[in-house]
């Protein structure tokens, strides 16, 4: 060990001459930790004793140098003090053996300073296993608390001879998660109940289980009472799922266990051992009964709390002879949000409206005209429900997604020269099912619609009817400016509001959409937007899909909204690789399952490689980047801060 400690500083020496007396010198070398768990990470922080004039280059070494690495060098900028890097630890260097070692890292510009830190040796797998099962129960405690929406949309299955799969028809089921007496669901009035009672009879041939019949969100506990000694461990592997490296291990459980335990394969993130996902089914003696298969993902939303967000659901069954297994076969996503109620409460959209107000009343004392009156009546009306499906976790709160449909609507008002008052807004609905309506001059598309549409031209088609409903002042029910009509339990909350429109309106509306189009600069790029009519007509089987929750129905029996634009559209062709009509679910839109905020999704395009992969309105597996919950919490902080 001393002569590698002679290595380093030797190393380090040879830059000191460069360095001339009256420049910076290096004040410090900083580590963010005392302590490491061999194979992490951790910082280290080069400080100057002043502002460096230009850029500085200090040189950095470990020792030993077998138990840790650091970059040869870091920059400090001129006009800065410090500069952070990072040191990555071995995991099997010295420590690995069961003892603790100190690292020194050094630090040369000048002068050399360092700082120590101890490598722990990495717990043992069985150690490991049960931090594992110390965090699972944790998270089930967690939950008890917790009631996020629970969305499942599933896909039945048909493989024609051609091996060609497609959709041939769908369920769909909205509920809110309730774990007090182990995960079910509560679904929400006029949400089918009866269906999902429906389908889970029709399934339960098959899928005899005392999960089951709690519907689909039971999978997001991988066993509700995890006890290790019900269960065989065994590693795998280690892979990295985002930025989370995990370790992989096989689970099975035990001879004498019980039925119904989980048998499939675990990831367990390794800073802290929380399971990040996992993959398999239910355990089961007999032949006869059968549990789903699912691969289920939790992200890391708060720091320590890695909650369930997506569960993919996909049965073949065609293994087993007897019928109805070979008939089953089908797809489905489950997707969970609005974890935390009080992020969810209305934003300051309605105080900033309130204030603004106020300022302007101080100008004049007048009273309000009649007119202006009735501006503010319905705009209240208009914040009322917003502000409700906000605050129940229906609607995102305002984001960038926003602001995309903004620029394509602004975009139709400017070409236009539409003169509205008060000024247009738009937000994105939460739920799946492709529907898009205004609640007063508020527009509102579905996140589901958003995922599918292809392109910007396809979202003006889309804005531009609901612009149709605004300019023609199609009005929304003043009654719900009265607050008391808010006060009904959540889950009727589709029972209570309802912003479907005649169909009167709603031709009048497709009559001016195709008026703005016209004027707008998607005027030439509509033809696209009849292909996707067109493929929408093509899935008439996915009727669950296009059953709006608050709007109106995309297509009715013989109708299509839009249907001029069909005129103008080329011939959908499903076998051809390059012509894209609609996207498959989940394209677009990335939701924070904790707080409902919404992200573009930063997706690198693929060049498709077979038509089957173009998916139009499918739902497909997930696969998302894992993250830890700090870095996001940092630019947060940040931005709130230069918040005016
Ligand atoms: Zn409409």
């Amino acid at each position: 060990m001393r002569s590698l400690k002679t290595i380093a500083l030797l190393l380090l020496a040879v830059s000191t001459a460069a360095v001339a007396a009256d420049n910076p010198k290096l004040l410090s070398v900083k580590l963010s930790s005392d302590t490491v768990v061999g194979g992490n990470q951790l910082h280290g922080t080069v400080t100057l004793n002043e502002t460096a004039p230009y850029d500085v280059e200090v040189s950095l070494a470990a020792d030993p140098g077998n138990a840790a690495s650091v970059p040869a060098r870091v920059t400090i900028p001129a006009g800065s003090t410090n500069a952070s890097f990072a040191i990555t630890t071995l995991r099997n260097g010295p420590g690995a053996g069961g003892s603790d070692a100190v690292v020194t890292v050094y630090g040369n510009y000048g002068v050399t300073k360092s700082g120590s830190f101890t490598v722990l040796p990495p717990p043992s797998f069985d150690q490991m296993i049960d931090r594992v099962v110390q965090r699972e129960r944790i998270l089930v405690a967690a939950m008890k608390g917790m009631h996020p929406l629970a969305e499942t949309y599933i896909q039945d299955l048909h493989e024609s001879k051609s091996h060609n799969v497609e959709p041939i028809s769908d369920h769909y089921f909205l509920g809110r998660l309730d774990f007090d007496n182990g995960p079910q669901d509560v679904l929400f009035q006029k949400q089918h109940a009866a269906s999902m009672r429906a389908f889970l009879s029709v399934l339960s041939a098959a899928f005899t289980s005392r999960f089951l019949p709690r519907g689909f969100a039971q999978m997001v506990l991988l066993d509700e009472n995890f006890q290790k000694s019900n269960y065989y461990f065994n590693f795998v592997r280690e892979e990295f799922l985002g930025e989370a490296r995990c370790i992989v291990i096989d689970v099975q459980p035990k001879e004498k266990a019980q039925s119904g335990l989980f048998t499939g394969r675990i990831w367990v993130e390794d800073r802290e051992f929380n399971i990040v996902r996992f993959n398999g089914t239910y355990s089961t003696r007999s032949r006869y009964t059968y549990y789903l298969h699912f691969d289920s993902w939790r992200l890391n939303v708060q720091p320590h709390l890695w909650l369930p967000a997506y569960i993919y659901i996909e049965e073949s069954g065609t293994k087993l002879k007897n019928p109805p297994f070979h008939t089953l076969y089908f797809k489905a996503q489950t997707r969970l949000w609005a974890y935390d109620p009080e992020s969810l409460k209305h934003d300051e959209e309605f105080t900033d409206i309130k204030v603004d107000s106020s300022v302007n009343d101080q100008g004049s004392v007048a009273d309000k005209s009649p007119v202006e009156a009735q501006r503010l009546w319905e705009r209240m009306a208009e914040d009322n429900a917003i502000d409700h499906l906000q605050k129940i976790g229906l609607l995102a709160p305002r984001g960038e997604v926003d602001k995309v449909l903004q620029t394509v609507t602004n975009n139709l008002i400017i070409t236009n020269k539409l003169d509205i008052e008060p000024d247009v807004r738009c937000r994105v609905l939460l739920t799946t099912p492709l529907e898009s309506f205004t609640i007063g001059h508020t527009i509102v598309v579905s996140r589901g619609l958003l995922d599918v549409l292809p392109d910007e031209a396809s979202l003006a088609m889309i804005v531009a009817h609901e612009l149709g409903h605004i300019a023609l002042g199609h009005r929304l029910n003043t009654n719900l400016a009265f607050a008391d009509r808010f006060f009904f339990p959540d889950l009727a909350t589709f029972e209570h509001l309802d912003f479907a429109r005649s169909a009167a309106d709603e031709e009048a509306a497709d009559h001016k959409a195709m008026e703005l189009l016209a004027n707008s600069p998607y005027k030439d790029k509509l033809a696209n937007t009849g292909l996707f009519l067109e493929a929408l007509q093509d899935h008439a089987a996915l009727s669950n899909l296009i059953s709006p929750h608050l709007g109106n129905r995309m297509r009715n029996h013989n109708s299509i909204r839009m249907a001029a634009l069909l005129k103008s559209a080329p011939a959908l062709e499903n076998q051809h690789v390059d012509q894209i009509a609609a996207l498959p679910i989940g394209s677009r839109i990335k939701l924070d399952p904790w707080n409902d905020e919404l992200k573009l999704t930063k997706i690198r395009p693929v060049t498709l490689l077979s038509a089957q992969e173009k998916m139009p309105f499918e739902v497909a597996p997930f696969f998302p980047y894992l993250s830890y919950d700090e870095p996001k919490g940092q630019a947060q902080v940040a931005e709130n801060a230069t918040r005016p």
